[in-house]
């Protein structure tokens, strides 16, 4: 990796807690891999608890001359780190490629995609507008300010290393918080050069750290337990969020929490059927199915349904499945055995109530977590991967016959992240974006994720926004005040 580097002192094996690069206290290790080909990349620091309060008190020190800045300062900084993470895009994609394994044109494009999210709040940190209300008697002068919040724990997953650490620390640090990030434990190494690129911008010591562990519950006990901490930003999967919620309740902090999905996708029966295999590809296909707005669940309706899974499969033959870093690749391998098990039990479940496998179904022949793309007809609501993420590279196809009947299996289950679907009557689109329990749907589009949108779910899928003008909302508090004139 390091020769494939422009600059490899962008590959760091330090942690970097309280403005320094530093080891554990302990001197303890864990190992990174390449999921590719299985081999150790480096190690890097085993941080605990300890190490974590002093990544806080750092924060809450630094966010006092920070918060005071202008806004404007505040954006310049973020403009820089946003411009450094341009300039890089090519080495922090081979980085991101190398330790999760995503081919590199879609690693460099998460690190565009993450960019965005610090320049995007750099700029909107100076419209943090506050609000004069008419006073209730005649001497009462009411006015409402917005003020950071405090300091910001962040746990987030392997699945987008860069974006979403960025997603978090972007609207964070422009409106003035201190931010302490714990990376996945798979993917501490773009998180790690994102601090060197940090440091570089001219981002004050302290105020952004990124604590590297294998212990990922005592980093959250720290988060929820240390009373600096004013709020926990998480993103991953929804029992694990409602571990961390409970933990949180303890210090009645605020959380945002960008959790689980099952995501619909529906075809209906006056779609563009090639627009729509093409939305279907880009939603369950991209990062191998390992995305939580990944199509979980593919519903065509009856009279299109064969023809749509025909065009599919031949979509899906096509991929072309290998090392992230080789030139062409389509779909990298999965993050680990465990998830090539559960895409496993995913197929056979459906195989054991009666489905069929059109294309794929097995592990691929490059080995280790490689896996086959995989399409599958015949799916009913009884298995499990209408309940459950895959997260992996297979596309149930269920059939069902009438919109009203498409709408209710849609909004069948605890999750509500985002939803797709493809029509052209416009009275079908109205009813059937309205009917949807989802907090985004993307109507003749598998893509949806942009940092001037608010991207979260409904129901069990999470609290909060992260992108968008109401992006920064969950990094404010707002304090009114009553003046006697
Ligand atoms: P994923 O399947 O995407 O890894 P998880 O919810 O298991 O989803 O993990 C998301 C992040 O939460 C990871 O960084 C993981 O290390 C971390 N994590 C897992 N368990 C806990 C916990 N009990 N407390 C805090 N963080 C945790």
């Amino acid at each position: 990796l390091n020769s494939m580097l422009k600059d490899p002192s962008l590959l760091v094996t330090k942690a970097y807690v309280a403005g320094e690069w530093v080891d554990a206290d302990d001197k303890t290790t864990f190992e990174v891999r390449n999921p590719a080909r299985g081999d150790v990349i480096c190690t890097v620091p085993d941080m605990g608890r300890a190490e974590t309060a002093r990544a806080i008190e750092a924060a809450r020190i630094a966010m006092k001359a920070w918060a005071a800045r202008t806004a404007k300062e505040r954006a310049q900084v973020m403009r820089k780190w946003f411009d450094l993470m341009m300039e890089n895009q090519d080495d922090l994609g081979a980085i991101l490629t190398a330790e999760m394994g995503k081919p590199l044109a879609e690693a460099k494009g998460e690190i565009a995609y993450g960019a965005s999210f610090i320049e995007w709040f750099g700029e909107e940190a100076k419209r943090i507008y506050g609000e004069t209300i008419p006073g209730h008697q005649p001497d009462k002068r009411i006015s409402v300010i917005k003020q950071p919040i405090g300091v910001v724990g962040s746990i987030t997953p392997w699945n987008f290393p860069n974006a979403m650490i960025a997603r978090k620390a972007g609207p964070a640090l422009a409106v003035g918080c201190g931010f302490v990030a714990r990376p996945a434990s798979e993917t501490p190494l773009s998180a790690l050069a994102m601090a060197v690129l940090a440091e570089r911008a001219g981002m004050p010591k302290g105020l952004f750290s990124v604590v590297t562990s294998n212990k990922a519950s005592d980093i959250g006990k720290e988060f929820c337990e240390n009373p600096t901490v004013r709020k926990l930003t998480f993103t991953g999967s929804t029992e694990v969020g409602r571990i961390l919620l409970g933990q949180a309740a303890d210090q009645v902090m605020k959380c945002s929490m960008e959790l689980g999905g099952n995501a619909p996708f529906i075809v209906f029966d006056d779609a563009d059927l090639d627009e729509a295999v093409k939305g279907a590809m880009a939603s369950k296909f991209r990062n191998n199915g390992q995305t939580c707005v990944c199509a979980n669940r593919i519903y065509v309706q009856a009279g299109v349904y064969d023809a749509f899974a025909e065009k599919l499969a031949d979509a899906v033959r096509a991929l072309k499945v290998g090392d992230g870093l080789s030139e062409g690749t389509d779909a990298g391998p999965l993050i680990s055995e465990k998830a090539v098990e559960k895409v496993e039990s995913h197929i056979k479940d459906v195989l054991d109530g009666g489905g069929q496998i059109v294309t794929g179904g097995h592990r691929h022949e490059m080995g280790g977590t490689f896996f086959e793309p995989t399409v599958l007809t015949g799916v009913t609501q009884e298995m499990k991967v209408s309940t459950e993420e895959t997260f992996g590279p297979v596309a149930p196809l269920f059939k069902f016959e009438k919109e009203e009947d498409a709408i209710e299996l849609a909004n069948a289950t605890i999750f509500g992240l985002a939803s797709y679907f493809y029509a052209r009557d416009v009275g079908r689109i109205t009813r059937v974006q309205e009917g949807l329990e989802y907090g985004i749907v993307g109507v003749n589009t598998g893509l949806i994720s942009t940092e001037v949108a608010p991207f979260g779910g409904v129901k069990q899928s999470g609290l909060g926004r992260e992108g968008s003008h109401h992006g920064v909302e969950d990094f404010l508090e707002m304090k009114y005040i009553c003046l006697s004139v």
